[in-house]
């Protein structure tokens, strides 16, 4: 797991797809990020994906996470989201320090092993 998610200190602020998206493009912009915000319309029910290489998704949700394959996939996007497909995948930030990790307020992102 290249990003570990403590899932219920999550407060979906979004901070982390900024900063995903400054350090891939230097843009502030939640539709190039890596990390994505995932909203239900359940009142308090959110959580994050993490784009991974061949199109696997890391769903970090209050219930835990849950390692999501192409196969297996239902559209977990809102509207108007840029589709996970041509979202580039988690790279782990290279060298550098993980930026998502960084900005996390509370602290609920950690880099994996
Ligand atoms: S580790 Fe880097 S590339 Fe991966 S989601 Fe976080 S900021 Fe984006
Ligand atoms: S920055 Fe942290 S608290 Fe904010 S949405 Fe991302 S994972 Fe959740």
């Amino acid at each position: 797991m290249p990003i570990n998610v403590d899932t219920l200190k999550c407060t979906g602020c979004g901070l982390c797809e900024l900063a995903c998206s400054f350090r891939r493009d230097r843009v502030f912009t939640t539709m190039r990020s890596s990390i994505m915000l995932h909203l239900d319309d359940k009142r308090n029910y959110f959580g994050v994906m993490i784009k991974l290489p061949n199109d696997v998704l890391i769903l970090a949700r209050p219930e835990g996470l849950e390692i999501q394959r192409p196969t297996d996939r239902k559209d977990e996007e809102g509207a108007g989201a840029k589709p996970i497909l041509l979202r580039e995948p988690c790279d782990e930030c290279g060298e550098e320090e993980p930026y998502c990790v960084r900005i996390c307020p509370p602290m609920c992102l950690s880099k994996g092993e």
